[in-house]
């Protein structure tokens, strides 16, 4: 390795096996490494855990990461030592064994990483022992999770705040949740509301078509949608259970492979179509919202909404599932005045607190925004998680000029009612 390679690069190389940086992570390293405060928003698989790992082997002394789920902490570690370094997690799915492993490493001065449950934050004796440890730097992993109005809420996590005051160290969040009042929530709880230096990096898809059209027979537009792509793999998102059975079943009788997936399912039943689709070439999985955490298929070739999603966020992690092989894939979503109408009973008839039913108004409001934009939807997307962009030349208004299309109608019956 040539002397004058900075440190950051050696380490990606030399521990990590990567030969590059991702988009946005060199920066991300070296604020979080140079002891800056950060709040980072990344894509899902955008590489946000390599932005606190590696800047953790560049800091003095161990890093606390606090994370929401213990089969991600122990995937980590595990992957962590793999690559030599020393890491270890406190959780309560440890054994005695492993738990003594992290206090020796910890004592000795070793342990690099330090996973911590936000449950073990309650704890006296893991505060003790946290202000004794020499801790230079708490990672937030899925900060967003300190937000009161998400639907990942940990109450725990409200606990992270107090913790940095107590250590008086640098603090670096990561989360893939960018809407303006998750970031100021975080920005609030996890930094006392002082703005910590913030990266938004890297929302755009470009491989993925987006387009919407007015709902006029919404049976009849998915079953053409899907027979112009025949034999490619597909999800239909549909707003209730039963429309994914009937939309499944019209889809069968037009000569496609295609199964339902929703919440009322049996878990056999579930997993059982999860596996097809993995499996199958050319599927379409008719679904519910309910299916997403485990799809993790890289060849989806097109993603289309029966009904309006309930947010801009909704809406882009759905059609996100689409071409994660990065090549092209295609959306389309459909939306009419009942749409609108059920989104907003929704939230209205939810238990929601006042300003929660607000935030989530906003969201869905984006979301019309969207499907009502006169210019690029690529760079209204975009704008909306604060990116910049050009006109794309991959969306409907792009390829279309907006006065050939007529959505309005519809929206302004919904708002009027
Ligand atoms: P996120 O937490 O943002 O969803 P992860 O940290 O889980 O993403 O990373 C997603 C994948 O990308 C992992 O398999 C990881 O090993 C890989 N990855 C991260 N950084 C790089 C890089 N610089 N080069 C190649 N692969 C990378
Ligand atoms: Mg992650
Ligand atoms: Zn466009």
């Amino acid at each position: 390795m040539p002397k004058d390679q900075p440190p950051a690069e050696a380490f990606l190389k030399d521990i990590f096996g990567f030969d590059s940086f991702r988009p946005g992570q060199g920066e991300i390293v070296e604020a979080v490494a140079g002891g800056e405060n950060v709040l980072a928003i990344m894509p899902t698989g955008g590489g946000k855990s390599l932005c606190f790992q590696l800047p953790a082997l560049m800091r003095p002394g161990v890093t606390v990461v606090i994370s929401p789920l213990i089969a991600l902490m122990r995937d980590q570690v595990r992957g962590l030592r793999e690559a030599g370094v020393v890491a270890g997690a406190l959780t309560s799915g440890n054994t005695p064994e492993e738990t003594d492993a992290v206090w020796d490493a910890l004592h000795d001065g070793s342990l690099k990483l330090l996973y911590l449950a936000p449950e073990r934050l309650a704890n006296a004796g893991t505060q003790r022992m946290l202000a004794e440890a020499g801790v230079s730097l708490i990672a937030v992993d899925e900060a967003h999770c300190v937000s009161q109005w998400g639907h990942d809420f940990r109450p725990d996590y409200l606990r992270i705040g107090e913790l940095r005051r107590m250590l008086d160290v640098p603090l670096a969040a990561f989360t893939a949740t960018a809407d303006v009042e998750t970031q100021q929530e975080i920005v609030t709880r996890l930094f006392d509301g002082q703005a910590p230096r913030t990266f938004l990096r890297g929302f755009d898809r470009p491989n993925i078509t987006l387009a919407f059209q007015p709902k006029n027979s919404p049976r009849t537009q998915i079953l053409s949608y899907a027979a112009a792509r025949r034999s490619q793999s597909g999800i239909v998102y549909c707003g209730t259970r039963a429309k994914t059975e009937g939309i499944a079943k019209a889809l069968r009788d037009d000569g496609h492979p295609a199964c339902h997936y929703h919440g009322g399912m049996e878990a056999d039943d579930r997993r059982h179509v999860e596996e097809r689709f993995a499996r199958e070439d050319g599927l379409i999985v008719c679904a519910t919202v309910a299916f997403g955490m485990g799809v993790d298929k890289p060849d989806i070739r097109w993603v289309a909404h029966a009904d309006l999603p309930k947010s801009i966020e909704a809406y882009y992690q759905e059609i996100g599932r689409a071409g994660r092989d990065g090549a092209p894939a295609e959306t389309l979503t459909l939306y009419g005045p009942d749409d609108i109408r059920l989104r907003r009973a929704q939230i209205d008839e939810g238990n929601a607190p006042p300003d929660r039913r607000a935030a989530d108004h906003g969201r869905l409001n984006a979301l019309l925004g969207l499907a009502e934009a006169q210019g690029c939807r690529r760079q209204a997307l975009l704008a909306y998680f604060g990116e910049k962009a050009a006109p794309c030349g991959n969306c409907d208004l792009c390829e279309t000029p907006p006065e050939l299309f007529d959505g309005t109608e519809a929206v302004r019956k919904a708002l009027s009612a």
